[in-house]
């Protein structure tokens, strides 16, 4: 979308505004009330709960499907049943997060739910519905791990890609909002300690365009592509997260990293997950040789917990340094395989496995990043008029392990609490600051590509090796200390070329990897997904958030949960 672009307008900023839609200045100047980096579910909610009155710009470096958000299979939590309350679901999330939640943000955020699955309603998300069953709002609900009552609301087994569509559709017809796709933001421009705008790399004229708002919010997602093997889509860069560290906000909770244990392993075929229903109907994890093992580990064998068994799976496959292991479903009669796991068949097929005669070729895979930016009750950072909502923020409420389908709650929840803190706060009187274009002028074209990629590559294994799903000091610090050299060497190459997706995003990653080892390595306990052979038990003295603060000098400094203000 360049089409409002004025080349070389000398017109002045009032003048403009005047005449023309508010987010034009001049050439390469764009100016919003408000911009949201990111179109997925936490981004174009927090577009349709501000104020029409405002002008906003939505600024997303994917299409509509390439976000999590659009993956997102299982649903969205919400108290609505007789027998369910706010209590439950409380303590079903503190459970998950093993103790590390923060109980007033989980109370606040599970009591929002009913209100938010109504506004989607009203916004004609097809939820599944169940006519026959008098307990409930008519919606059907699942129950899923770590629930104690059936308590998601879906549609189908594709919810996450209606709801998309559903908030897109609406996005798209209001007046005061315009969607940028393909434009990657590079780094949020900040001064005297508050944000004023952004850069971003417009992906189609490979011009990097500046713009300015009162109020920006990062909706940026997770950071799973750090590691080798992931469920998410390719734009999980973490990029929110390493630019709000850069613009001065903490961050917290980095070591805690979901690993879905079944992702299909094929070098074509990325962030297919395989279900847990097909361990749940008989499915049975085998080595190369073919023996079972999950036996080995728990006595519930392939029925045991998602992170148990991707501990498992991760064990086996660094003992026998193997690429993957397999899950064999073909015992069961091709009639039940093709009935119960249509799209699961069919998705093997494509990549020759046919799943009622061969078992599966599967790797655990990164799935959701349970920390992020540091953010208030409204999705507020440390640096002022910037907000972080969705998976890139820490909020309290996953603990240290997120509970399945509070995700999509949360980016839901906090949209609207951040819409309301800056429909209260912002000021459209005034002009806003002037900030000063892109410079280019010292860095050329590269001549290396092959540094971004071989870094991107080495970067990405290394995280999967040593401080993937079980960990030890001795591992973390090889991580580290490669995590040095790559992001010196990125940092000078940053430096001297111009900018390219893939080189702001490897900038990105460097960061967001370099957090996780340092939150990791603060963590002297096992504790929900954080697990380390150095210190295999809990400890009550780590019953806190793993918060860092950007600031060179100082030590990582690891705060309680209930102190996050220091
Ligand atoms: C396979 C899968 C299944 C899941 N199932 C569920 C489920 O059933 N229930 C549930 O609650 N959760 C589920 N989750 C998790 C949930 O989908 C995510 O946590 C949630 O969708 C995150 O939404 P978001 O809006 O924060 O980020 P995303 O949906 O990932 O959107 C991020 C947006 O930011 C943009 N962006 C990022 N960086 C930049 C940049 N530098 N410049 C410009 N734009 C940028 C991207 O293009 C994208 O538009 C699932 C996740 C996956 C991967």
């Amino acid at each position: 979308m360049t089409d409002y672009i004025i080349k070389s307008s000398n017109l002045g900023y009032d003048s403009i505004a005047d005449f023309n839609s508010e987010f034009l200045v001049m050439a390469h100047q764009f100016k919003f009330d408000v911009i949201i980096v990111g179109s997925g579910a936490a981004g174009l909610a927090t577009a349709l709960r501000l104020p029409k009155s405002l002008s906003i710009g939505i600024i997303a470096k994917a299409s509509l499907k390439e976000q999590s958000s659009y993956y997102a299979q299982g649903g969205i939590s919400a108290v609505l049943e007789k027998d369910d309350s706010v209590d439950l679901h409380t303590r079903d999330t503190l459970d998950s997060g093993a103790d590390l939640g923060d109980e007033a943000v989980i109370r606040k955020t599970v009591s929002a739910g009913r209100d938010t699955v109504e506004w989607l309603t009203e916004l004609g998300m097809p939820f599944t519905r169940d006519q026959q069953d008098p307990n409930n709002s008519g919606l059907h609900l699942t129950r899923e791990g770590g629930h104690s009552r059936r308590r998601v609301v879906h549609a189908a087994d594709a919810t996450g890609k209606a709801l998309q569509k559903t908030l897109y559709a609406h996005a798209v017809e209001q007046d005061n909002v315009k969607i940028l796709n393909r434009h990657i933001v590079i780094d949020l421009i900040t001064a005297e300690g508050e944000c004023q705008g952004l850069y971003a790399l417009n992906l189609d004229s490979q011009h990097v365009d500046a713009f300015r708002a009162r109020k920006v919010v990062l909706a940026t997602g997770g950071a799973s592509k750090v590691y080798l093997y992931t469920s998410n889509p390719d734009g999980s860069t973490g990029d929110g997260i390493a630019m709000a560290w850069r613009a001065g906000c903490r961050v917290a909770n980095m070591e805690f990293i979901q690993f879905h244990p079944t992702c299909l392993y094929h070098p074509e075929a990325k962030s297919f997950l395989i279900s847990e229903a097909v361990r749940g109907e008989g499915g049975r994890l085998l080595l190369p040789d073919g023996s079972r093992f999950m036996q080995d580990f728990d006595e519930r064998g392939e029925l045991a917990p998602r992170d148990i068994v991707a501990r498992a799976i991760d064990h086996e496959m660094k003992r026998l340094g193997t690429d993957c292991v397999y899950l064999d479903i073909s015992h069961k009669s091709r009639a039940f395989v093709k009935s119960h796991f249509p799209s699961i068949y069919e998705k093997c097929l494509q990549y020759d496995i046919d799943i009622t005669k061969q078992p599966i070729p599967v790797v655990p895979a990164a799935h959701y990043t349970c920390g992020g930016v540091l953010v208030d009750e409204c999705g507020r950072t440390d640096v002022q008029n910037l907000y972080a909502i969705g998976e890139t923020s820490y909020t309290g409420l996953h603990g240290a392990n997120r509970m399945a389908s509070n995700s999509l709650l949360e980016c839901l929840v906090y949209a609207q609490a951040a819409a309301d803190d800056i429909g209260k706060s912002i000021k459209t009187g005034g002009k806003l600051p002037w900030v000063s274009p892109w410079d280019e002028s010292k860095v050329t074209d590269s001549d290396e590509d092959v540094v971004v990629a071989h870094n991107w590559d080495e970067l990405r294994r290394f995280m999967w090796d040593y401080v993937g799903i079980v960990r030890t000091d001795k591992r973390l610090e090889r991580a580290q200390h490669r995590c040095n050299l790559l992001a010196r060497e990125i940092d000078e190459y940053y430096g001297n070329y111009k900018v390219s997706s893939d080189l702001i995003e490897l900038r990105n990653l460097v960061t967001v990897a370099s957090l996780i080892i340092r939150s990791a390595m603060a963590r002297k306990e096992s504790r929900g997904l954080h697990y380390t052979l150095d210190y295999p038990q809990r400890d009550e003295k780590y019953r806190k958030a793993t918060i860092l603060v950007p600031d060179s000098k100082a030590e990582n400094r690891v705060i309680p949960l209930h102190n996050r203000s220091t």
